[in-house]
């Protein structure tokens, strides 16, 4: 016994001391360096290595605003290359505090133009021009990613032009600035992107009113990826993920939505109950989630887009109700910062973030 309070005492007294040294300016430039040694010098050819595909979680929710997810963001590393599917405000930040290399950034594809799949498009762009990106950024879409690319560079001229005041030319060329929109018409499947061994096909899904709205599916070393976009259940995605090895898909949990639209109009807060109740027919629910991956035959499904967050075990047990009876195994719940690997040969592997 006295030998354990000794103990407790002894480590309470070495927590105190290791505590009150780092008041001493000596020792905390020493920790500093350090950190930044560790920051400046991280292995960021890791994300390469792979010789298949690998997805990073860069954000995991909705509007509904949460501390632990960005909005909607999903990266893919093919070779030595990186592509973002939208580009939710926060996604961006997910990806650098990850250290994934900025510069790698080869196209970004947008499903659709809600706010939260474009509102950190800006961040994207600026990080990766100064990271040493070869050309301006490609933004693949469908019809009216121009206008929404258009008005962003516009918006974000002066902060290009600052750039290159300040830094000079070699660091912030104007010749590689800004961003570069790729329109396609969004009506049917088609392939809009192939290079490097890399083909992106697009296609329609449902998220009325909002016209065009698409869907991707990315093919490399005879992996496969399907990002859903925001869409209610789709035929049109089921035919077009067939046989996937991965599908990443929305998911709204309208019995969480329901419930809070009630409590908002018991309140008297119609503004968010008609929008709760406005939501609810346009997003695909997890069962639906879960039926549609049994239907196309995919190996995993990832749901994200979480509406609403589920950001504790209770919640998500809540989201994910009846999820199991359809689909009893490989199916889970996306996190930021939550890492697949596909390798070209092999199992898919799951990293925590
Ligand atoms: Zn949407
Ligand atoms: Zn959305």
């Amino acid at each position: 016994m006295r030998l354990i309070i000794t103990l407790i005492v002894g480590v309470a007294f070495l927590g105190v001391l290791i505590s009150s040294a780092t008041y001493i300016p000596a020792v905390q430039d020493r920790l500093f360096s350090r950190a930044i040694d560790r920051a400046l010098n991280a292995d960021t050819e890791r994300w390469f290595r792979n010789d298949g595909l690998a997805v990073i979680f860069c954000g995991t929710s909705s509007p509904i605003a949460t501390p632990k997810r960005a909005q909607s963001c999903t990266a893919i590393i093919a070779g030595d290359n990186l592509y973002l599917f939208d580009a939710g405000t926060g996604g961006w930040e997910v990806l650098q505090s990850m250290g994934v290399p900025a510069g790698r950034l080869q196209a970004v594809f947008l499903t659709h133009f809600h706010s939260d799949h474009i509102g950190d498009l800006s961040e994207a762009n600026l990080m990766s021009w100064i990271g040493g990106r070869q050309a301006p950024l490609s933004v693949y879409g469908p019809t009216g990613v121009d206008r929404v690319i258009n008005g962003l560079n516009e918006a974000f001229a002066l902060d290009n032009e600052y750039r290159t005041e300040h830094h000079g030319k070699a660091i912030a060329p104007p010749r590689t600035a800004g961003m570069s929109p790729i329109v396609f018409e969004g009506a049917a499947p088609q392939t809009v992107f192939e290079r490097d061994g890399l083909k992106v096909t697009a296609f329609p899904v449902d998220h009325g009113p909002v016209k065009p709205s698409m869907g991707y599916r990315i093919d490399y070393e005879g992996r496969s990826v399907v990002i859903s976009g925001d869409t209610s259940y789709s035929t049109d995605l089921i035919v077009a993920a067939e046989g996937a090895d991965l599908l990443i898909h929305e998911a709204q949990a309208n019995h969480m939505v329901k419930a809070m639209q009630e409590t908002a109009a018991e309140a008297g807060n119609t503004t968010i109950a008609k929008i709760l109740e406005d939501i609810q027919n346009y997003h695909t629910s997890p069962v639906e989630a879960a039926q549609a991956a049994n239907d196309a035959g995919v190996d995993w499904l990832v749901l994200t887009h979480l509406t609403p967050p589920p950001d504790n075990p209770v919640a998500q047990r809540i989201f994910m109700r009846g999820v199991s009876k359809v689909r009893p195994r490989h199916v889970k719940l996306a996190e930021d910062g939550m890492v697949i690997i596909l390798p070209k040969d092999g199992d898919v592997e799951f990293a925590k973030p």
